[in-house]
């Protein structure tokens, strides 16, 4: 049973210099075709169930006029929902107006995602973006006003030349803003990105990882809880829709270069606008037999703070992680804690996770 659904909106008014996402400029007279397309590929797969999260991402899904936002939701009205369902669209202050987000609340959107990313003035124009700040004020006043109650903003840092004073100055406008999550991200120059072409470098590890603890430590003290490793929320306020992806369930994911897990298979779909307009949606198909199936769940669960819950495991595969997965001496060593029956990385080792998980998959028990 698939609970949760991606929908993928890939337009922007303009294009970040930091950006690896699947995007394209908006241009009108595709943004008709490719909602079309949309319609069809879900029409094609979807079987009906109930939802429980729903997210429109992107591109930046607030880019598109109402009259394609109408026409989108319209589209959307297919997917079944229930008063618990987590609706999330992404959007940026930029192109948000009070009558998009008028109609977000009449077709039930009840959570929004922001993206400040820094509000710094040479970083913005390092990452090609705006920001009006007295805008942001003033659309998160009107979000209150409208009744969200459940808005992320995301904050972007290890920028080159940014400096430890300059992320406090980000982190304590977006406390300012009281919002009930956010994510941070350590800006990684990724291949064939604007930044790429121009040479411009990633900042040293040591001062990656001072960024990150000092963020861990301010959250902390402004009472968010860090409960995925680039995650903080107000206690109840965890992203439903990241936490299937983490919790390694099943989702459907339409759109161009959205990616699916359904079943045993995790799908990617094509970049190409011209073949997914044309029906041709999938790029590639990974089948995952159980062996995979565990590596993922390893994988992806140990992001969380509440990380591999054992009894979820056994009843999933119907095999004890232990009997799987050697992982004794990573807990004697401190880089694993076991716990009430959950086996999680302990938060002041979240900035090496990576290689404790590749120590974890090494640990594979052959036989
Ligand atoms: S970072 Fe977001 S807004 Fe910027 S180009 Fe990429 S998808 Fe568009």
């Amino acid at each position: 049973m698939i609970k949760n659904c991606y929908i993928h909106i890939p337009f922007c008014d303009k294009i970040c210099s930091y950006c690896d996402f699947c995007k394209m400029y908006k241009i009108d007279k595709f943004i008709d075709t490719y909602l079309d397309a949309l319609e069809k590929e879900i029409k094609s797969i979807y079987k009906g169930e109930v939802l429980e999260t729903i997210y429109i991402g992107g591109g930046t899904p607030s880019s598109l006029s109402i009259n394609q936002l109408k026409k989108l939701f319209s589209i959307l009205s297919i997917l079944k929902k229930d008063d618990n369902t987590e609706y999330t669209i992404e959007n940026n202050f930029e192109n948000i107006a009070r009558e998009k987000l008028e109609l977000y609340k009449e077709v039930g959107i009840n959570r929004l995602s922001f993206g400040i990313e820094t509000t710094n003035k040479n970083h913005l124009k390092l990452l090609e973006r705006d920001i009006d700040l007295d805008k942001v004020v003033n659309t998160i006043s009107t979000c209150r006003e409208l009744g969200f109650n459940n808005i992320n903003v995301d904050l972007i840092y290890a920028l080159p030349r940014e400096s430890i004073k300059d992320l406090e100055k980000d982190l304590e406008y977006i406390y300012s803003l009281d919002v009930e999550h956010i994510s941070t991200y350590s800006l990684i120059i990724e291949d064939h990105t604007k930044l790429k072409i121009r040479g411009t470098k990633n900042i040293s590890e040591d001062l990656d990882y001072d960024m990150y603890k000092y963020i861990c430590d301010s959250m902390k003290k402004h009472n968010y809880k860090h409960y995925e490793i680039s995650n903080f929320s107000k206690e109840g306020y965890e992203s439903k829709h990241n936490t299937c992806y983490w919790d390694n369930s099943n989702y459907y994911g339409f759109g161009l270069g959205a990616s699916s897990y359904i079943d045993n298979m995790r799908i990617t779909n094509t970049r190409s606008l011209n073949n997914y307009c044309d029906g041709k949606y999938v790029k590639e198909v990974e089948y995952l037999n159980d062996e995979d199936k565990m590596e993922y769940e390893v994988i992806l669960n140990l992001r969380k703070s509440n990380g591999i819950d054992l009894d979820m495991f056994k009843s999933k595969y119907n095999k004890s992680l232990i009997d799987v997965y050697d992982y004794k001496e990573l807990v004697n060593l401190g880089l694993l804690v076991l716990e009430n029956n959950h086996l999680y990385i302990p938060c002041d080792k979240w900035y090496i996770s990576n290689s404790i998980i590749v120590d974890v998959l090494e640990k594979k028990i052959y036989g």
